[in-house]
């Protein structure tokens, strides 16, 4: 029975769940909505009521009913929310019984996850001995940002800019390596376009969200061979089903944002159905990778696992800072070795977490303006 539902605000910009059984089984969730933590902590607080009395193992039962319950739906205040208290149960559900939460679903389909790492930043310079870097360091795979603020209707140069930084990145990193590449939401539509058909000779292994959530209706009028990703903004299964139609060829849920495990396993399935891959959303805590992690051991058509270990722009708190025991998350030529450890299998260093609370920064999502002082896309 859950006893006690508690939320941590921590540095750079995270928010962690801890729920307490009766009898002391303790599971951590991430709920990081970032530059919104007050909104879902209040929410954790809301669900609390519902939560506190009810039995633990109904992670399905209690999923509806922190989703449905309520009449008003969806969203990524609620898909955050529910995503780390969903963590947090899967974690309980795995420590009662002594076996990752991997095995509980299904099993291992894999015995390590490629991962990929960010270079380059919001504002791209320097990426190829960025990229040197991190081949250096055994990755087989990076992803860029393309750009900074991008015009409705970009000048040559800039889409020939944006061009130069990933042939940069192509010639360091070989023609063995993948290079992915961030739109982020910032272009329209007719931006996508161009920079796609100007990317297609440096063959990026995905472009990712080429145009706002708002606009991916549109994804479909998008011709390009290279695959298209989406999906860090899309908070459950029906919107995924959107873009998979439209044409999408890597989905990246979000763990702590998507509605937990219980639901990205969902989209995960649905992707299947269409011939996709998942690669999920993470540049977040500890707790949102575990989850990542174990739903890709356990998940065939997953491709590759985002992660934001030592990111430049985390300087006022790290991944690593979390936990207890660091090996687990310790990269193998570009891969993270399966683990067996029960629940999500990292251990959180909780007087780390309590202490990070007292003094967490109020991260605030930058506000961009073009040359014209009109909004820019960040
Ligand atoms: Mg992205």
């Amino acid at each position: 029975m859950i006893q006690r539902v508690e939320t941590f605000a921590v540095a750079p910009r995270w928010l962690f769940v801890r729920i307490e059984t009766h009898d002391g089984v303790v599971g951590w969730g991430e709920a990081s909505l970032e530059g919104n933590t007050a909104p879902v902590r209040a929410l954790v607080t809301q669900y609390a009521d519902l939560l506190i009395g009810a039995d633990e193992t109904r992670i399905a039962d209690l999923w509806l009913t922190t989703t449905r319950a309520g009449f008003y739906r969806g969203g990524p205040v609620m898909g955050s929310a529910v995503a780390g208290i969903d963590q947090a149960l899967w974690d309980i559900a795995g420590k009662r019984v002594g076996l990752p939460v991997h095995r509980l679903l299904g099993g291992a389909v894999r015995d390590r996850i490629r991962v990929y790492s960010w270079i380059g930043g919001d504002a791209p310079s320097h990426v190829a001995e960025a990229a040197e870097a991190q081949m250096a360091a055994g990755m087989t795979a990076v992803k860029m940002n393309a750009s900074a603020q991008l015009s409705p209707l970009p000048s040559r140069s800039e889409v020939s800019q944006i061009h130069q930084r990933v042939a940069a990145v192509r010639r360091t990193i070989g023609e063995d390596h993948d290079i992915a590449v961030d739109l982020h939401g910032r272009a329209t539509i007719m931006a996508a376009q161009q920079i796609a058909a100007a990317l297609e000779e440096l063959n990026p292994m995905f472009i990712e969200e080429p145009v706002e959530p708002h606009h991916q209706f549109r994804l479909a009028d998008l011709r390009t061979t290279i695959p298209i990703a989406t999906g860090e903004r899309l908070y459950n299964k029906e919107e995924f089903l959107g873009v998979l139609t439209g044409g999408v060829g890597v989905v990246q849920p979000d763990l702590a944002h998507a509605g937990g495990i219980s639901e990205v396993i969902r989209i995960a399935a649905l992707a299947d159905c269409f011939g996709a891959a998942v690669a999920p959303h993470c540049p977040l805590g500890p707790i949102a990778l575990a989850a990542c992690l174990q739903v890709g051991f356990a998940t065939s058509n997953h491709l590759i696992q985002e992660q934001s270990i030592g990111i430049h722009y985390n300087t006022t708190g790290e991944v690593l800072d979390y936990v207890a025991d660091t090996a687990p998350l310790q990269f193998v030529r570009g891969h993270i070795e399966r683990w067996e450890a029960p629940g999500l299998g990292i251990q959180i260093d909780e007087s780390a977490v309590r202490e990070a609370d007292r003094h967490a920064p109020n991260w605030i999502t930058p506000l961009w303006r073009h040359a014209d002082g009109s909004f820019a896309e960040w």
